[in-house]
């Protein structure tokens, strides 16, 4: 049974994104664009806004993917323009099908805006298959005392999407997809049987891991992608570590991307442009 080996490391980019939070984003860059069916992993913060000052992301649209926003810190509003609204609290995770359009607002919450404070979530985008670009939008939404958690020998995994250790996820995806949050107390290994079909990456956010059977390390703000195997073996060494596991089926589609839009060709992404200029994903009603 062969075990995944890092096949390569990537440093993440300090960028900012919306009305100017900064973030950190190891996908997509320059040096590191395509992670079939994954599109984008932005890290926002961790920053500490006084009161008054904490920016998000005011209306605006996306068609033919999802987006995920998982909160660690601080509270988020979320507003689109299928009428609903949702605080996102820490722990909290939304996962969003924009699927044939939708237009939303990512905004810290009012009471949260108020008084400032950290600020610390994910930002990931998924793509659809081309059977489900033009879904019905809409979202899940699962509360942190919600999200089903995966424990064996030191490890505890919070399980978003996809299935670990026997505990499976409550959303459900388009295609297979996981995303989950890995804690791994110093000292503690494990191999986990993984998807041998799946793309599989892991994005270190706290302390560092030693990944694969050459015991690859991993730091604070690096993508480590995984060559094919049956298998992912991981390690903490002196000290814990965190990362969000990203695995899934890849779809093998020509992707077309512009923007807030991510279609197979480019006619698709022409259409997208014009019927969110013609008002044809709605608007926020407020
Ligand atoms: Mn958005």
């Amino acid at each position: 049974m062969t075990s995944r080996s890092v096949v390569r490391v990537v440093n993440s980019n300090r960028l900012t994104e919306g009305e100017g939070f900064p973030i950190r984003r190891p996908f997509p860059i320059s040096t590191f664009e395509d992670f079939d069916p994954f599109l984008m992993l932005d890290e926002v913060g961790p920053v500490e806004w006084p009161p008054g000052n904490a920016l998000g992301a005011p209306d605006h649209p996306h068609r033919g993917f999802e987006t995920i926003s998982y909160v660690l810190s601080g509270e988020k509003l979320h507003e689109d323009s299928t009428g609903k609204t949702q605080i996102i609290s820490a722990g909290d995770v939304q996962w969003m099908t924009a699927g044939a359009g939708i237009v939303h607002s990512e905004m810290p919450s009012p009471e949260f805006k108020a008084t400032g404070g950290r600020a610390h979530s994910f930002q990931i985008w998924v793509n659809l298959p081309a059977s489900h670009k033009h879904a019905k939008p809409g979202y899940q939404y699962v509360s942190s005392s919600d999200i089903p958690i995966a424990e064996s020998n030191g490890i505890s995994v919070k399980v978003i999407a996809g299935e670990v250790f026997g505990v499976a996820a409550k959303i459900g995806t388009h295609t297979p997809v996981w995303l989950q949050d890995w804690r791994v107390t110093a000292g503690a290994s494990q191999t986990v049987l993984t998807p041998p079909e799946f793309n599989m990456a892991l994005y270190v956010f706290e302390g560092a891991i030693s990944v694969g059977e050459e015991q690859k390390t991993v730091l604070d703000g690096q993508m480590a992608v995984l060559g094919e195997g049956m298998n992912l073996s991981l390690q903490a060494e002196k000290e814990s570590g965190r990362f969000l596991l990203l695995a899934g089926m890849p779809l093998n589609e020509p992707v077309a991307r512009y923007g807030p839009f991510v279609m197979n060709t480019k006619d698709e992404l022409i259409a997208a442009f014009e019927d969110y200029q013609a008002g044809r994903l709605g608007s926020i009603q407020r």
